[in-house]
């Protein structure tokens, strides 16, 4: 439980070479292990995500533009197995999708935690998007940001400089919630906890605190007695320190970003353990709802494989919507948007509005 691993793992999703999978196409979509094509792609890229033809379509563009045509046509060339976002996402009718009107939760606010403990997997990239999703279908959505790091304060366009009141406060000082959220830029219905780099103390400072895994538990217990949310998103560190324990004592269901690449479920059966521990000992509601395949690359086999073993693992569990890995999706947070306002219309965006419409439909039914 007391392992921690590294902060700020680049995760830029590069291949590791002859891993045994001799048809892996170790391109990128960024174009980043090519430089010569990288400039070209990237543009047809965008523009296929905007939803335009690619601007110089009609040069000799060759396998270049099979490879984009490869990504948006899966879904009726693979084996069904995986759902690519493709199948799930016109691209030539966005704006016909519209706004879509999400169902509130009928058992009450859903909090839920997105944790791996491996860095670079998209748990923030996840959090924030889903929840900017919610909130702009009519959710009332709060993001608990509890990584040092502040990812997921940045992309929500908030400020988290240490001068700034936010997680650590609550969890160390037992500051009220109401006193710490901060409006999004991003959706009218959606507030934020900033982290600020102080919060990495905390994990050391917690050690001898009482009561030192529920505290955030008790502040978010707290809140939602006197506060109508619907969901609340809890942001967790690439670790599974003292925060990432308080976050899963927190929260009723758990949510894990795998990234469709090789070692992608080595260290979830590690979690799967430490869930376990938190179940057993501190939460007896935890329960492990919803697995997210991200970064998908629909030109690689090693992505279809990585996402079958997953569905195998988690077939339950496994939404149907895979987020593509996606220029416009990584672009969003240096502006401090989501790509729900950066580029609604893209592709990456689509993904996660069908995402968080599975998630809101599914915390109807169940
Ligand atoms: P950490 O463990 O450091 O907290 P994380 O699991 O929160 O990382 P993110 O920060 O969400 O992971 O993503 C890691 C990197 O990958 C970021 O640069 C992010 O912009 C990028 N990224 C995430 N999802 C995608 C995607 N679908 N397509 C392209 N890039 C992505
Ligand atoms: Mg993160």
């Amino acid at each position: 439980v007391s392992e921690t691993l590294p902060v700020g793992w680049p995760g830029t999703g590069h291949f590791s070479a002859g891993l045994g999978w001799p048809h892996v196409s170790r391109e990128t979509l960024d174009g980043e292990e090519d430089p010569e094509l990288g400039k070209k792609k990237k543009r047809k890229l965008r523009d296929l995500e905007d939803g335009r033809e690619p601007s110089d379509s009609g040069g000799a563009i060759g396998t270049e533009w099979d490879l984009v045509e490869e990504r948006t046509a899966t879904s009726t060339n693979h084996n069904g197995a995986v759902p690519t976002p493709a199948a799930d996402v016109s691209r030539e009718t966005p704006d016909q999708r519209g706004d879509e009107a999400l169902p509130k939760p009928t058992g009450g606010p859903r909090v839920l935690v997105v944790a791996n403990q491996k860095g670079g997997v998209g748990k923030t990239t996840t959090a924030v998007n889903l929840a900017a999703a919610l909130a702009l279908g009519g959710l009332k959505v709060l993001v608990i940001d509890i990584d040092p790091q502040g990812n997921a304060s940045t992309a929500l366009g908030v400020a988290h400089d240490d001068s700034v009141a936010g997680t650590y406060e609550a969890i160390i000082d037992g500051a009220p919630l109401e006193d710490l959220v901060v409006a999004s830029t991003e959706a009218p219905t959606l507030g934020v906890v900033p982290a600020t780099i102080n919060l990495a103390g905390a994990e050391i400072q917690l050690v001898s605190m009482v009561a030192r895994e529920s505290r955030l538990a008790k502040a978010i217990r707290a809140y939602l007695k006197n506060h109508d949310v619907d969901y609340v998103f809890l942001d967790c560190p690439p670790s599974l320190g003292l925060l990432t324990v308080n976050a899963l004592v927190a929260a009723d269901e758990i949510l894990i970003p795998i990234q469709c690449e090789y070692y992608a479920l080595e260290g979830v059966s590690q979690l799967m353990n430490t869930i376990g521990l938190v179940k057993g000992e501190l939460n007896d509601d935890l329960r492990l709802s919803t697995v997210l395949l991200t970064m998908f690359d629909a030109r690689t086999r090693l992505a279809a494989q990585v996402a079958d073993e997953v569905r195998l693992h988690f077939a339950e569990e496994t939404l149907r919507t895979v987020i593509p890995r996606s220029v416009r999706i990584s672009e969003a947070p240096s502006y401090g948007q989501t790509v729900l306002t950066y580029h609604p219309e893209s592709v990456g965006a689509q993904c996660y509005v069908d995402a968080a419409s599975e998630i809101a439909h599914r915390g109807v039914t169940a």
